[in-house]
């Protein structure tokens, strides 16, 4: 082997890099995470998780670490509802569980087991030869490189990885914009499933006391051309247009949009670098 800091380094520690790095360590690799945010956000995409997932973490004995989770046998993915009961044998996700939990208790796992989490590390450039790669990254106290024997991107959508790597991302452009927020002090009535109405397709669930994750996708609403953070604003009044229930002065913990913008890396593969996750 080359002469390097580590045998894997893994950008992003969100569960795709954090239960890799697990992983790795069970196999006997030596891992370093870099993320680039400092503390982890707390704000939470993902509500629970699918059957497969479960029986993932099961097979790891991490699902006590979780307590009780709410499990269900019907799921969705993207508003498009499936039912495991259609399965051979038993098969639940689990609901209610905040990604920012599931995150915590995979870097928990995966530091338990000897990854090195950087928190604060910018991933920011490679160098990819035959023997080895190397990263350049921005930390608190200033830039540093990294050697590795391999390295992969968990950084997400928009991954600078891939992007570093020269890898295509080929597919087609967002052509409509959807909404989330998680809206204090409402108590709205809950569409864990969503609800397709006359003009979109709207969510609500109970999140914590007194918070409901509502997701609004309006339909044929263009994505937004305006770079700047979406409102909690924009939000109500699409809520208003689809379900009539007047929500602008509610209190929120955390306004978002997504789209429908579909791409999917080329390779996940170029030689020292891999790709992994979204
Ligand atoms: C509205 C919504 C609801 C969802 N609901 C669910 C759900 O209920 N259940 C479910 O299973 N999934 C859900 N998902 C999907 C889920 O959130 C993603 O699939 C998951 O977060 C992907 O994990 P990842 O580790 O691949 O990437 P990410 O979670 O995106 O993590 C990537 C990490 O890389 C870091 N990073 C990026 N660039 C750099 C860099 N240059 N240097 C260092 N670090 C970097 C980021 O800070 C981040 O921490 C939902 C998604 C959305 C948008």
């Amino acid at each position: 082997m080359a002469d390097t800091d580590t045998d894997v380094i893994v950008v992003g520690a969100g569960p795709t890099g954090l239960t890799l790095a697990a992983e790795l360590r069970l196999g006997g690799a030596r891992v370093t995470v870099v993320e680039r945010l400092a503390e982890p956000t707390g704000q939470s995409r993902g509500l629970g998780f699918t059957a497969r997932a479960m029986e993932a973490f099961d097979q790891r004995g991490l699902l006590p670490r979780f307590g009780m989770p709410e499990i269900s046998p019907v799921g969705h993915f993207g508003g498009v509802r499936f039912d495991y009961t259609v399965l051979p044998g038993a098969h639940f996700g689990a609901r209610g569980i905040p990604q920012s939990r599931t995150e915590a208790v995979l870097e928990g796992w995966a530091t338990e087991l000897g990854a090195v989490v950087h928190r604060g590390w910018e991933f920011t450039g490679l160098e990819a030869g035959d023997a080895a790669v190397e990263i350049t990254v921005r930390t608190p106290e200033g830039p540093g490189r990294l050697r590795a024997s391999y390295l992969v991107g968990a950084d997400g959508g928009h991954s600078p990885v891939r992007e570093a790597a020269g890898i295509a991302f080929p597919g087609t452009p967002a052509a409509r914009v959807m909404y989330l927020a998680d809206v204090v002090g409402r108590g709205l009535r809950p569409r864990p499933l969503g609800e397709r109405l006359e003009h979109g397709m709207v969510m609500a669930a109970p999140l914590t006391d007194g918070v409901d994750r509502i997701i609004v996708c309006p339909d044929g609403a263009p994505p937004r051309e305006d770079a700047a953070p979406v409102t909690f604003a924009e939000v109500a009044d699409a809520w208003r247009r689809l379900t009539g229930e007047d929500i602008a002065d509610a209190g929120t913990e955390w306004v978002s949009s997504f789209t429908d913008a579909t791409r999917q890396a080329a390779t996940y593969r170029a030689g020292r670098v891999l790709l992994a996750g979204d």
